[in-house]
Parts: C-alpha cells; sequence; structure tokens
C-alpha cells in the first residue's frame, strides 16, 4: 500500500492522518508527547485544545461558520469529534475539552491504517509527508526547517500588528501616499496634537496582557510592542512608528503632527495592517485604542495583534496554495507552522495537506479549493500574502472575493451580505470537492439566529 508519513498529533495532523487513511494509503504518524512535552501541552492525547475550548463563532454570518461546514462537508474528524462533545455556549462551537481530544485519540489509535510512533522526529522525513509540529515546534526539527527554507523564512516570535478591513476605513480622513516622494503605497491617518495625546493617554492606560511564564517577552527593537514604545515617553511614538516625517496631507498641504502608517497585506488590498502596531494589549482594549486613531474610528479589526511565542515559516515565500513546499517536493506542512492562527484552521490545512500527500503518495494531481470557499480563500491567501513582515492569518471575509453591490444600492449590510457569501462559499466548495471525486455531505443549514446559550 502506498504510505505517507505525518509529523504531529495535534490539531492538523491528527485531521491529516485521518483524512490521507480515509483515502486508503497507510500512516506512519509521529507524536512525541507524552516522552516529550512543549511548554503549553498538558497530555499525551492528540490534539489537545491549549487554551480556550472553542473552534470559533458558527452559523452563516461567521468566517468560522463557513469554515466548520466546509469541514463537515468532507467529513472532517474535528468536526465529528467537535459536535459530538460540544457545550452550549451561544453563537460558538465550544467542545467538553478532554470528551474532543480523547475522541479524536482513539479514532487515530484504533484506525487500521494508521501506525502511531511516540517519538521525536529530528529530520524531514523521506516521501510525500505532512509537517504539522505547530507553534512550538521541538527544536531539532525546527533547526532543519530553517536549512531547507532559509533561516529568515521561519519565525518563532509572533509579534503581529493589528490588521484592519479595508471597507471600514474612512478615506475621507486617511490618505494614501509614501513617505517623501516613495510610491504611494501606505495609507496614512493624519493627528493633530491633541488627538494625538488622547491616543497616547489611552494607549498608556489600556491593560496588557500577561505574559505567561513560559513566553516571557524579550523584545529587540523592530518587534517591540507599541505600548512598550509608549512607556518610554510621550514623544517616543511620534518619532518611531507614528513619525509624520515626509508625509504632506493633501487636505492641508502640510505634515501632521503625528501619523498612523497602514500597509497592504493583501493582493486585492482588503486587508491593512498597522504599521508598528504590534501589541500585546488585551481585544477591548486594542480595539478602543484603535479606533481613537483618526480614519479608524469604525475599524474593523480583521485580526487583533499578538505577543507570543510562535513557530512559523512565512507562507507566501515557501508554500504553494497545495500546501506543498516550494523547495521540496511531496512535503506538504499544515497548521500554524504552515502560517494559519487558530484551532480550526490548523484542522482544516491539515485535511488538505493530508489529502494533498495521500494523493502525491496515490500518484494523483495536487488539489486546491475554490477561492469562493474559506479553505481556498486561506490556502491562496497563504500562498499569495505580502511576504513582508508576514503573520499568521485567521479567516475572515475578506479571504474571499468581493461580492458586487446590488444594484440601485450604495452598499450591503453585514447581516445580508454575509449569508450570501456563506451559500456561494459553501457551494462552490461542494461542487469542488464532489468534481475532485471526494465523498461529500451537505452539513445541516445554520440557524437563522445563534442557539441561546
Ligand atoms: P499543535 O496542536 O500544537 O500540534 C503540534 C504537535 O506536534 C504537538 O502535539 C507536539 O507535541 C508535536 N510535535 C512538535 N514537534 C515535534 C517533533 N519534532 N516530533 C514529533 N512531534 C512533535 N488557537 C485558538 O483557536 N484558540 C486558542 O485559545 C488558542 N490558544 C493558544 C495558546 C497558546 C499558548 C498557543 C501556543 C497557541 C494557541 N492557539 C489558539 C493557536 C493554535 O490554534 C494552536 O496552537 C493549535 O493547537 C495549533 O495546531 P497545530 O496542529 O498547528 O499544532
Amino acid at each position: 500500500t502506498p504510505s505517507i508519513t505525518v509529523v504531529g498529533a495535534g490539531l492538523a495532523g491528527s485531521e491529516a492522518a485521518l483524512a490521507a487513511a480515509k483515502l486508503g494509503v497507510q500512516v506512519h504518524l509521529y507524536e512525541m508527547r507524552p516522552i516529550k512535552m512543549t511548554p503549553a501541552h498538558r497530555s499525551g492525547n492528540f490534539a489537545e485544545l491549549v487554551c480556550s475550548n472553542s473552534l470559533g463563532g458558527q452559523g452563516d454570518l461567521q468566517a468560522k461558520g463557513l469554515l466548520q461546514s466546509e469541514m463537515r462537508a468532507v467529513g472532517s474528524a474535528i468536526l465529528e469529534s467537535a459536535d459530538a462533545s460540544r457545550l452550549p455556549a451561544g453563537g460558538a462551537l465550544a467542545v467538553e475539552r478532554e470528551g474532543f481530544s480523547e475522541r479524536i485519540t482513539g479514532a487515530v489509535r484504533n484506525h487500521p491504517l494508521i501506525t502511531v510512533h511516540g517519538e521525536e522526529v529530528t529530520e524531514l522525513p523521506t516521501g510525500p509527508c505532512v509537517i504539522a509540529t505547530g507553534p512550538l515546534t521541538a527544536e531539532a526539527l525546527s533547526g532543519e526547517l530553517a536549512r531547507l527554507t532559509g533561516d529568515e523564512q521561519l519565525a518563532f516570535y509572533d509579534a503581529a500588528a493589528p490588521v484592519i478591513a479595508f471597507e471600514s476605513i474612512n478615506m475621507d480622513i486617511v490618505f494614501r501616499a509614501g513617505r517623501y516622494e516613495q510610491s504611494a503605497d501606505y495609507l496614512n491617518c493624519p493627528m493633530n496634537q491633541e488627538q494625538y495625546e488622547a491616543f497616547y493617554t489611552a494607549l498608556e492606560q489600556a491593560r496588557s496582557h500577561t505574559p505567561h511564564d513560559w513566553e516571557k517577552l524579550e523584545f529587540f527593537e523592530g518587534c517591540m510592542p507599541i505600548e512598550e514604545i509608549a512607556r518610554r515617553g510621550k514623544d517616543t511614538p511620534r518619532y518611531g512608528p507614528m513619525k509624520p516625517r515626509g508625509l504632506t496631507d493633501p487636505r492641508t498641504g502640510r505634515w501632521p503632527y503625528a501619523a498612523a502608517q497602514l500597509r497592504q497585506e493583501d493582493q486585492e488590498g482588503r486587508m491593512w495592517s498597522l504599521v508598528g502596531f504590534q501589541t500585546g494589549l488585551k481585544w477591548g482594549d486594542q480595539k478602543a485604542v484603535v479606533q481613537l486613531i483618526p480614519g479608524l474610528e469604525n475599524a474593523e479589526i480583521i485580526r487583533y495583534g499578538v505577543m507570543h511565542r510562535n513557530t512559523y515559516l512565512n507562507a507566501p515565500k515557501v508554500l504553494e496554495a497545495s500546501l506543498e513546499l516550494k523547495m521540496r517536493s511531496q512535503t506538504f506542512v499544515a497548521g500554524v507552522l504552515a502560517g494559519t492562527e487558530g484551532y480550526l484552521e490548523s484542522a482544516a490545512t491539515g485535511w488538505l495537506a493530508g489529502t494533498n500527500a495521500a494523493r502525491a503518495a496515490l500518484g494523483l494531481s495536487l488539489i486546491v479549493p475554490p477561492q469562493e470557499s474559506m479553505l481556498g480563500g486561506l490556502t491562496r491567501y497563504l500562498a499569495s500574502a505580502n511576504p513582508k513582515n508576514y503573520q499568521p492569518m485567521n479567516v475572515n471575509w475578506a479571504l474571499v472575493p468581493e461580492l458586487p453591490v446590488p444594484e440601485g444600492r450604495k452598499k450591503w449590510g453585514k447581516r445580508e451580505k454575509r449569508p450570501v457569501l456563506y451559500r456561494r462559499g459553501l457551494s462552490a466548495f461542494m461542487d469542488w470537492a464532489q468534481g475532485e471525486g471526494l465523498e461529500v455531505t451537505p452539513p445541516p443549514v445554520p440557524d437563522e439566529e445563534p442557539a441561546e446559550p
């Protein structure tokens, strides 16, 4: 029988192993726990949830809801376990964590085509394989990955700035320009002194996440959080990431007192990150501070800033949308290591990587879900995002193509547009999966309103 190797039995690796076995290939799955633990895991169970017990919001208004439905449609083991161990949690898919990971562990261990090896992998396997060793990949293997992809393509630390949806930016205030005569690649939010002072006060007062022991923050210039920059003095941000020099505001003809800049993150320009605003602020505070920036008063934050230890590849430099490594054929990467963020995203990329590794072993062509689907949108983003300061990404609606505004209307309402995007994405995904000869079961239709807790 054709065989593949999967390294790591977390959210991504467990799903990858079961997806590959479903296609009839033999799977050798390597997991180092409990012999060698990570700083975040507590058990030897597979697909352990290291922090919250939620796999995200559900229903047709949520990007995660669409991804959940796509995964149910192709028989994802992680979704099956989640549905079987779910707890009431309003509009979220929350699970009883022990039951959830015990179910997955049982499904993997009892599968006749899967052989589990309880050991640490220190070298990249030969033949078709999936590397899914997560944000806390053991050192020897991350060293191998860095050697293969080039040192600068593997990060060990996630110092991410918030990412804002373009449609929520007020372009009556924000202007497009580069510093001095540089090309106009940035969106600039001009601040006068009063606005800067109000922003600074809010930033100073915002509470910071208390870092865990194991991720003691070592700040080096270049990824210092904005709240730490602010702690060094009132004018420090204004001489650092918020410097206004060379940014002529076309509405005044002058440089503002301070400015926040946004840099484009995706090819279509629907996601913009705040330059130099990496932050560990709590999400509520983060939103309040960001919305004090002129032009961002209604900002929709697609991805919040975070500061934590994280091992991940610079996906757009090293990955194809099939999740295959550009520099090593038949080697697939999934989960956080592949540049995604979140339990659900990890499992979903695990499914695709496992499916493609199995297809490689069977001599079949590799497949990529359609761009209208959430999984297709995510893996295409991984392969095509801006590689400069690449940060791991959660699923969100800006990953799928925009919908034209209905005739005679100025814009869509959110609650109106999202269910349309949901139906378009799910049907594209199911047609695609069927066309590729995968087993497809229509998932349940989401409730109109999320269930009450
Ligand atoms: P993991 O689930 O970590 O799986 C990787 C597996 O590989 C582990 O079992 C590990 O033991 C094993 N392994 C590592 N190296 C080797 C090796 N060399 N040989 C053999 N096995 C190896 N996401 C959320 O959606 N919600 C949250 O609340 C959340 N909280 C998080 C908290 C922390 C502290 C961290 C670090 C991340 C958090 N994440 C959260 C992000 C992410 O969704 C999870 O880390 C998720 O578990 C990632 O899935 P994965 O499959 O990529 O990695």
